[in-house]
């Protein structure tokens, strides 16, 4: 109770900020997260089908496997996210994409209704449904109404985006509150959660804490963690939207005067703001937090502290590639790498990674069987067959259409060993320049009578084509414009499932040296292009010569695997909010 004597404490003026900063960090920062204060995760976007939630990418995969490791790790730990009453499947008709849209029914995978929250939208009330799953020590708070509309539906600034944002904002909070739950830590993946935050500001004020207190406690309790590059790339709202879906959900005066300060022209971006009410600040990689370029309204530069994301090993290594690591005394219970796991990596042969690379080819060409390649063929591989894989997200920085501006030379590599070359990624929907470059691709390998037969794309990029390629192919090809991806997840996936990495150096691929996988990189694109074509080849001898193969896998592991372990990530972050 000691707490609730705290958070009514006046303070006299704005000078008293320091004591209370003290005072913050003595009594509240320190205190462990519990069940009754978990830590609490904000996202829009969540892609864990598992549990009937299908996210766009890496955003949303990162969402998920968080509190999977938070679940292993026993951190009490609430993620609150939308739950979209319809999900978008891309089907392939005769070479042509189409978007299928999917209802999904919340209580067909195990949640629960608990009660309604309203928000104010336009005049009117929106009644939103909380809903529950809980596993041990986390919960999964879904937030939902019949017309929520779809994942990323509309533009990054229309009404119904702000909406969406406000009602996970606002209703996440009173849904929290519904359920006896206080957050230690509130995380914002990305600043579309902003609202979150801005309603427990608007609670502590409008409950007669001192508005500078109320903000002071909010933004130490609070985790801004950014994946976007550049301020300027992000959306922006309108005053006269803020008055139709924002302004009339704050009761305090203060914060609603603060809030509507911030705008410039009427406009404002919601980093802007996230960044005032979240002291705490990260980015998802190295290179991603030294480069991303925000500033505050002072126009100060904005540091953001690097925790590269990891991924949940469990859930996207192989069982024995995981009993092995755990074998031979790579990882601890936890997945985190042991103490010696360096000199324990040279245990890994030639012959084990073989075998297990079969086992790998097993669980791929089971994930095929239901899904067929774009010219409607189930596709089936040898055990022997050496496959290339591209997945993720058709968008134009990862350049998947890179391998594809020397067709002649890629037949020339891939023909004398009979490789293949697998693809996969959404189109976003609605975007004709990537749509296009995905036509032009598939034309460039109709037109050619080799690559026709070993270049395959699957449509509806998902989590099962995910790890059935990371376990199944040999080499996983990862070249975006340097600079352009904040940390990327799927090349963990493959490192840890023994695929080559052939990569740009860039992203999460920066926390470590440049000679620790098969490196792109070049003085412009020809120069990046010619090279990745040479890593290829590499590729391909090193898996037929068994010193080679052990060198650059367990290179690649020596160097990346305490960056992969999702649980180090979730160390990370709690030794950052949590400083001892
Ligand atoms: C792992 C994963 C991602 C992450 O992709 P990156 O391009 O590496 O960020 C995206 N989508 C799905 C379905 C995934 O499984």
């Amino acid at each position: 109770m000691e707490e609730e004597k705290f958070f009514y404490h006046p303070l006299e003026n704005i000078e008293d900020v320091d004591l209370f900063y003290e005072a913050v960090e003595r009594n509240h920062l320190t205190k462990a997260i519990s069940p009754g204060r978990p830590y609490t995760y904000w996202t829009l976007e969540l892609y864990d089908q598992k549990n009937g939630i299908r996210g766009g990418g890496g955003l949303g995969v990162l969402a998920a496997d968080t509190r999977r490791v938070a679940e292993k790790l026993g951190v009490p730990f609430a993620l609150i996210t939308p739950f979209y009453p319809y999900e978008t499947h891309q089907i392939m008709k005769d070479g042509t994409i189409y978007d299928d849209h999917v209802p999904v029914n919340y209580e067909d995978y195990g949640f629960k209704f608990i009660d309604t929250v309203n928000v104010k939208c336009c005049d009117t009330l929106c009644e939103l449904s909380v809903i529950e799953k809980r596993f041990k020590n986390t919960r999964i708070i879904g937030i939902t109404e019949p017309n929520f509309g779809e994942l990323y539906s509309g533009m990054s600034g229309s009404d119904h985006r702000l909406y969406q944002e406000v009602a996970l904002g606002f209703g996440g909070y009173a849904a929290l509150k519904l359920l006896g739950l206080k957050p230690a830590i509130m995380q914002l993946n990305e600043v579309a959660t902003f609202f979150a935050a801005l309603a427990r500001l608007d609670e502590l004020t409008y409950n007669g804490m001192d508005f500078y207190e109320a903000m002071v406690y909010t933004r130490k309790h609070t985790l801004y963690t950014n994946h976007t590059l550049v301020q300027a790339a992000e959306a922006e709202f309108g005053y006269d939207q803020f008055e139709k879906f924002v302004f009339p959900n704050i009761k305090s005066l203060a914060v609603k005067k603060w809030l509507k300060d911030k705008f410039t022209e009427n406009r404002l971006k919601l980093s802007s703001v996230t960044i005032e009410i979240a002291e705490l600040r990260s980015g998802v990689s190295k290179l991603h937090a030294r480069v991303a370029n925000y500033h505050d309204v002072a126009g100060n530069k904005v540091k953001f502290k690097a925790v590269t994301n990891g991924i949940d090993m469990d859930t996207w290594v192989m069982p024995d590639v995981m009993e092995y690591y755990r074998e031979i005394g790579v990882l601890d219970e936890y997945d985190l790498p042991t103490p010696n796991y360096i000199d324990a990596l040279d245990a890994v042969s030639a012959d084990k990674i073989r075998e297990l690379k079969k086992i790998g080819r097993k669980i791929l060409n089971d994930t095929l069987k239901d899904r067929p390649d774009h010219t409607g063929n189930i596709l089936k591989f040898d055990e022997d067959d050496f496959i290339f894989d591209f997945k993720r997200r058709f968008v134009d920085y990862k350049r998947p259409d890179l391998p594809f501006r020397d067709p002649a030379r890629l037949r020339n590599i891939l023909e004398p060993r009979g490789a293949h070359y697998i693809i996969s990624g959404r189109v976003h929907s609605g975007d004709k320049v990537m749509y296009n470059k995905l036509q032009n691709l598939l034309k460039t390998i109709t037109e050619d009578d080799y690559l026709s037969g070993h270049v395959h794309y699957i449509p509806d990029y998902d989590e099962k084509l995910a790890y059935g390629l990371s376990a199944g192919c040999n080499a996983a090809i990862n070249v975006p414009i340097v600079g352009l991806e904040a940390c990327g997840t799927s090349w963990m996936k493959d490192i840890a499932n023994l695929s080559f990495l052939i990569s740009t150096h860039d992203g999460g691929v920066a926390d470590a040296s440049i000679n620790s996988y098969l490196n792109v990189s070049g003085a412009n694109e020809d120069e990046e292009l010619d090279m990745l074509y040479q890593r290829m080849e590499e590729a391909l001898s090193a898996n037929e010569n068994d010193f080679d193969l052990e060198y650059i896998l367990r290179q690649q592991l020596k160097a990346y695997l305490p960056v992969i372990s999702g649980s180090r990530m979730l160390q990370d972050y709690i030794d950052f909010l949590f400083p001892r």
